[in-house]
């Protein structure tokens, strides 16, 4: 089982990543916890995590833009706990606009927490890994990462470049224990999405009940929001011994999306 392991969850401090650090801690696993926030709030559910599950539960506040910050995490890691067997990148953000129209910051901004991020978390990552015979990348894309949808140049070019990423690292990796795949989620009700749903309605001139019944529920056949639980599972299934042949996959979770 996974219990005993190490994992890093990036962007952990609330939606998917906060879930899947959950997920992770009740199957016995102790986690770093990452992400921006209020110290006192994210102190808060480092010790409720902790609390509730009988691990270990740290906080390292890299800025996932800055790759010295990721490097430290992976060895602040590595040094408290001895190993590293789990990496899930899962932070990112979203900006929506035309392309033309589109803030270049945002573009950097976008491709430094939702790609570079990844990078440099598992370039330091992998060493490790290596050394213990055993590891499991599993990075947080999306649908986005399969196909496109308008205003959203930058995210969608990231999550493209994250399953690059993630096959790349799969075919360097596959003979050293060590696994890396994509999960790619449908939409999500997180602060993420309704941050979207508001600007979506400013884009497209729409209202925002208009933005969920023909834009987010129009790309999913199910019409119902992904859950984080069902993300979980699939990132528990990823990490066992059960996954150790799926590899280099970019696996959608997605009410049937992509397959339209
Ligand atoms: P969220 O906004 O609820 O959480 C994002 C997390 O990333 C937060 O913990 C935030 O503090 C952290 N973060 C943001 N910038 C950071 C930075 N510079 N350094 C460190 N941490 C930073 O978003 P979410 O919906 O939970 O999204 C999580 C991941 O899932 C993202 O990669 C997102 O693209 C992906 N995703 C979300 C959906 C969805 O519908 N919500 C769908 C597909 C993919």
């Amino acid at each position: 089982g996974l219990k005993g392991q190490v994992a890093i969850v990036t962007g952990s401090t609330s939606g998917i990543g906060l879930g899947l650090a959950e997920a992770l801690a009740q199957h016995g696993v102790n986690v770093v916890i990452n992400g921006l926030g209020d110290r006192d709030a994210i102190e808060a559910t480092r010790a409720g995590l902790s609390a509730r599950n009988g691990v270990e539960v740290l906080y390292h506040d890299a800025d996932m833009t800055q790759p010295h910050r990721i490097a430290d995490m992976v060895s602040s890691t590595r040094n408290a706990f001895g190993r590293l067997d789990i990496l899930v990148n899962n932070a990112g953000v979203q900006h929506v606009a035309p392309v033309d129209e589109f803030p270049t910051e945002w573009w950097d901004r976008i491709i430094g927490i939702n790609l570079s991020s990844a990078f440099h978390a598992s370039k330091a990552a992998i060493p490790p890994m290596r050394a213990a015979g055993h590891g499991r990348i599993v990075n947080i894309a999306s649908a986005h990462g399969l196909v496109a949808s308008p205003f959203k140049s930058a995210y969608v070019a990231a999550k493209h470049g994250v399953i690059g990423l993630t096959k790349t690292i799969a075919l360097e990796v596959a003979q050293q224990g060590i696994t890396a795949n994509a999960i790619c989620p449908g939409y999500v009700k997180t602060p993420l999405v309704e941050g979207q749903i508001a600007d979506q309605a400013k884009a497209r001139g729409i209202s925002e009940e208009a933005v969920i019944k023909d834009v987010i529920l129009a790309a999913q056949p199910t019409k119902q929001f992904v859950t984080v639980e069902q993300l979980a599972g699939l990132l528990l299934y990823l990490a066992s011994d059960a996954g150790a042949s799926v590899n280099g996959a970019a696996l959608p979770v997605d009410g049937g999306w992509t397959a339209a």
